[in-house]
């Protein structure tokens, strides 16, 4: 279901339990602000989610709430994982999901970063 993009964080979304290290995930990235790591359900060859390290809900809560520090820090570390994955030059897809129009299902802001082949239409008809 997707997620109220203005309900209060919940401390044990499944983010969340993954940030403290309660649940496990293939990281592949991290540093002070971003925690990266690959979607259980991947829907690319490469398929990465990117999440802040700090307890907001949606894109919508961060970029009203975030410091400057968290939203550039947070910024930066997406465009790291995109580079460090080889996938700038054939390019890739980055999508926030947000609310329930969105379909966010997860309600810890995260960026998925999808890569590894050519991407078409952005919206099934
Ligand atoms: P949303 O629809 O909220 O934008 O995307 C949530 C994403 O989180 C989905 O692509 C889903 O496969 C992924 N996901 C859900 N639970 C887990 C989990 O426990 N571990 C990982 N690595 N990904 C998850």
């Amino acid at each position: 279901m997707p997620i109220d993009p203005y309900a209060p964080y919940d401390d044990n979304n499944i983010f969340a339990r993954i940030l403290r290290g309660e649940l496990p995930c293939k990281k592949v990235y991290e540093d002070d602000f971003a925690l990266a790591f690959h979607d259980i359900n991947p829907q690319a060859p490469v398929h990465i989610l990117v999440i802040p390290k700090a307890r907001y809900v949606s894109w919508d809560d961060f970029t009203i709430h975030a410091t400057d520090g968290e939203i550039s820090g947070f910024i930066r570390a997406v465009g790291a994982v995109a580079r460090e994955h080889g996938l700038v030059e054939p390019g890739y897809r980055l999508l926030a999901n947000v609310g329930q129009h969105g379909h966010q299902e997860v309600p810890h802001l995260h960026v998925h970063l999808f890569g590894g082949r050519q991407f078409y239409a952005m919206i099934p008809q």
